[in-house]
């Protein structure tokens, strides 16, 4: 469907633009031919009007001859005929014109050059020539038309002849013939014609174009052309045209039906006011096809080219579009995906925390009843000792009860150690060799009574960030735990050492206490791990540490070197303190 419709869209448009360039093209052509024509048609109307100019005034000079004035008085005898025609004869030869002949004041014609010919003028009327009335009325006349006798046709020019009182004798007449015009313009291609102002063609420089009507004549004028015998026995025809396109001031494309058959022409015309006459060149339209071909090929190229780009950028623009919505698309499901992935991750971590608080429940209920349950029997027998009065007993199972209490007090105070943990955790500068120090304090009743060596190695100070009071405790668990390890061991040593390692503090809590057993090594930092004695340990220390250290940017690990383990904290380097003078 849409394939269908471009095709139509590109035929359409291919037919369009070569119609419309095709159309334009040939027109332009035409004028510019129809200019070509005008001027020619003009250089023509030149010769013939200077052909016409130089015999003007011919008649009228010769009308004044005395000679001529002085025989037109009298009656004209053999004799003086006889001169007549001899002189008129010398004066055509001279001037060069066709003929010369002289009228009388009734139109018979006493003289002509052609004298000798068998066609001679001499003794024939043409008192109904147009040009003889004109110039008896007016002086002079001029008239375009066949020779009566000759059958030749010509313009004839007339003058008249006066007497001594200035009184109408006479007529002096040249005839012009145009043969030589007609040969010479015989040679062009284009058609050359002459009409009267009635529309009639009498000069044509192709046969069959002669004696042909451009117009309808009216009954009157054909009466009159009758009367003066003007195209005498010559059978006129009309000539059908019509015109297809007006370009103005005489000049037009026509349809003509002309001796060859049906043509178009470019058709001028000129009109040649001193005599009435209009001058007509017709010219077939020679470059106006093939420009009309070129342009309408021009107009197609060009036209097939738009379309292609047009096609061609649509194209860029849509795949373009595609792209920008399959990287959109792209992107939202990247979107999506994340997305679900985060809920996901949110609920297992949410599940983690409730399997870590079922864990931490379990334990804790079982830690916590046993103490309790104790406190409970030793209660109950510690008020049968009341009763029976057994103080001293009575004071030394109270002791007992302390134990249990204060183990229960550890518990909770991991457990608040642990809860101390906020989010981002506490951060401040601090010196690792005083946590140290400080956790050894807190220890010092412990390490006394289990007559423990302590060896230090610290390099300080070793600035880090953290949180001191959970730090201590991350401490306060290591050193608890080596103290337990070396408690059945003889010559029980702690060895404590602190170096930095490039951008890292390294911690070490090394014993002597016998290391950790191979399969229990990698349980160690896992909660309520414990390999002591129940009662002995609630295996959440190296956990709650573990946690700590991680919070803090650091890693702890467990392994075992020489006779003991050996715990390494690894914190980074506070190099804001460091950089401090
Ligand atoms: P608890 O001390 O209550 O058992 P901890 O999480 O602190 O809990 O320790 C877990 C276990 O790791 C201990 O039970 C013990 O088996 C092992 N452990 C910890 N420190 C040492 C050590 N210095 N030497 C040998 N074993 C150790």
């Amino acid at each position: 469907m849409r394939i269908a419709l471009l095709i139509l869209l590109l035929l359409a448009g291919l037919f369009l633009a070569m119609h419309l360039a095709g159309r334009q093209a040939e027109r332009q052509a035409l004028r510019d031919e129809a200019e070509q024509a005008r001027e020619q048609l003009s250089l023509y109307a030149g010769s013939l009007r200077t052909l016409i100019d130089r015999f003007r005034a011919l008649p009228a000079v010769l009308a004044l001859d005395p000679e001529i004035r002085s025989i037109l008085q009298g009656p004209v005898d053999n004799h003086l005929q006889h001169q007549l025609n001899l002189k008129l004869e010398t004066m055509n030869r001279a001037a060069g014109s066709t003929t010369l002949e002289l009228l009388d004041r009734d139109g018979l014609a006493v003289a002509a050059s052609n004298w000798r010919s068998p066609t001679s003028y001499v003794g024939h009327n043409y008192g109904f020539r147009p040009y003889f009335s004109e110039a008896r009325s007016h002086g002079s006349g001029r008239f375009y038309g066949v020779g009566v006798v000759s059958g030749i046709p010509g313009y004839f020019l007339a003058s008249a002849v006066r007497g001594a009182n200035d009184e109408f004798i006479g007529t002096l007449v040249v005839k012009l013939e145009f043969p030589e015009l007609e040969q010479e313009w015989g040679q062009r291609p284009d058609i050359i014609l002459v009409s009267d102002a009635r529309g009639v063609v009498f000069i044509a420089n192709h046969p069959g174009w002669r004696y042909r009507e451009l117009k309808p004549i009216s009954a009157d004028d054909r009466r009159e052309m009758a009367a003066t015998r003007q195209y005498d026995k010559q059978p006129l025809a009309p000539l059908i045209h019509s015109t297809l396109q007006d370009f103005g001031e005489g000049s037009r494309l026509a349809r003509v039906d002309g001796p060859g058959g049906r043509a178009d022409f470019l058709w001028e015309s000129l009109p040649l006011p001193s005599e009435g006459w209009t001058l007509h060149l017709l010219r077939t339209p020679q470059e106006a096809a093939s420009s009309a071909r070129t342009a309408s090929l021009a107009a197609a190229g060009a036209w097939l080219a738009l379309y292609f780009l047009g096609l061609f950028l649509h194209q860029r623009w849509r795949v373009a579009r595609i792209r920008q919505r399959s990287r959109e698309e792209l992107e939202q499901l990247v979107e999506q995906r994340t997305a679900a992935l985060r809920t996901a991750q949110d609920g297992l971590i949410q599940a983690a925390k409730l399997a870590a608080l079922g864990q931490m429940s379990t334990a804790l209920a079982h830690e916590i009843n046993q103490p309790l349950t104790a406190l409970q029997m030793h209660l109950a027998s510690l008020r049968l000792m009341l009763a029976n009065g057994q103080l001293e007993q009575a004071h030394k199972a109270l002791g007992r009860h302390d134990e249990l209490l204060q183990r229960m007090a550890a518990l909770t105070g991991h457990l608040k150690t642990y809860a101390r943990k906020t989010p981002g955790g506490l951060r401040e500068c601090l010196e690792l060799g005083g946590v140290v120090e400080k956790a050894l304090q807190l220890l010092a009743p412990n390490l006394r009574d289990a007559q423990v060596a302590i060896s230090q190695e610290l390099s300080v100070p070793a600035w880090i960030s953290g949180d001191a009071i959970r730090l201590e405790q991350v401490l306060v668990n290591l050193l608890r735990n080596a103290l337990d390890a070396v408690a059945d061991v003889p010559n029980p040593t702690l060895w404590i050492s602190l170096r930095r390692e490039n951008a890292h503090w390294l911690l070490e809590v090394a014993d002597n206490g016998g290391g950790i057993g191979e399969s229990a090594l990698p349980q160690v930092f896992d909660p309520f791990f414990t390999t002591k004695p129940a009662g002995a340990g609630l295996g959440i220390g190296l956990a709650v540490s573990y946690a700590i250290v991680h919070e803090l940017g650091g890693t702890l690990s467990a392994a075992n070197q020489g006779a003991g383990a050996v715990f390494t904290l690894r914190l980074p380097v506070d190099k804001a303190r460091e950089e401090q003078p």
